[in-house]
């Protein structure tokens, strides 16, 4: 039986095997403009120009993976509908991130690399999940085909909640739950509130 590291082996070097960008301080920046539940009463709306930065910085991001992945066309026309797309909407910044939260994408399910074929390739970064020694992959709920880095969606989904392929919007039903959430939390404060003043009325 072949060992793990004689498995990998064979395909060492792999030089041309494209880097994947560090996300680490995009997710920061997401996390601070991202809508919260529990602090809806100061900073509901976000600074437009943190939301322009954020989707700006993921283009960047995936602009630099594009071109490290030069020679890979298959996969470069979505990769550079995202990228048109982020920019576009870095012009024009939404009040609130559209996207799904941490919440939603760590409830994804996950995909054992033995499940996929063998020459199958993430839709993002175009590299052969195989050739990822620590392949981490995710399906989302659009279509059973529809299997990415989990590396390579989570900022996108974080950012847009929609699939790339068939732009199902995902977030969409999450960000109804979470609106009607909002306005019951509004309801009750604003109950508080007029009981408070009515209190002081008779103080
Ligand atoms: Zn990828
Ligand atoms: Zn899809």
């Amino acid at each position: 039986m072949a060992s793990y590291e004689t498995e990998h082996a064979r395909d060492e070097p792999r030089t041309d095997r494209p880097r994947r960008p560090d996300y680490s301080s995009l997710y920061n920046l997401i996390s601070e403009i991202q809508p919260s539940e529990d602090r809806n009463r100061e900073h509901a709306v976000p600074v437009p120009g943190d939301v322009s930065a954020a989707y700006r910085h993921l283009a960047d991001a995936f602009r630099s993976m594009q071109q490290d992945n030069d020679n890979d066309s298959v996969n470069s026309d979505l990769l550079q509908t995202m990228i048109s797309n982020l920019l576009t909407t870095a012009e024009h910044p939404p009040t609130e991130i559209k996207g799904v939260d941490e919440e939603y994408i760590a409830d994804l399910e996950r995909v054992p690399i033995k499940k996929m074929k063998s020459d199958a390739d993430c839709p993002i970064c175009g590299n052969e999940f195989r050739e990822d020694p620590y392949p981490l992959l995710v399906r989302l709920p659009c279509h059973e085909s529809h299997v990415f880095d989990l590396e390579c969606i989570r900022p996108w989904l974080l950012l847009n909640g929609t699939c790339p392929l068939d732009r199902v919007d995902l977030a969409k039903k999450e960000r109804e739950r979470k609106k009607k959430r909002l306005e019951e939390i509004k309801k009750n404060q604003q109950v508080d509130d007029e009981e408070e003043e009515w209190d002081g009325m008779y103080a």
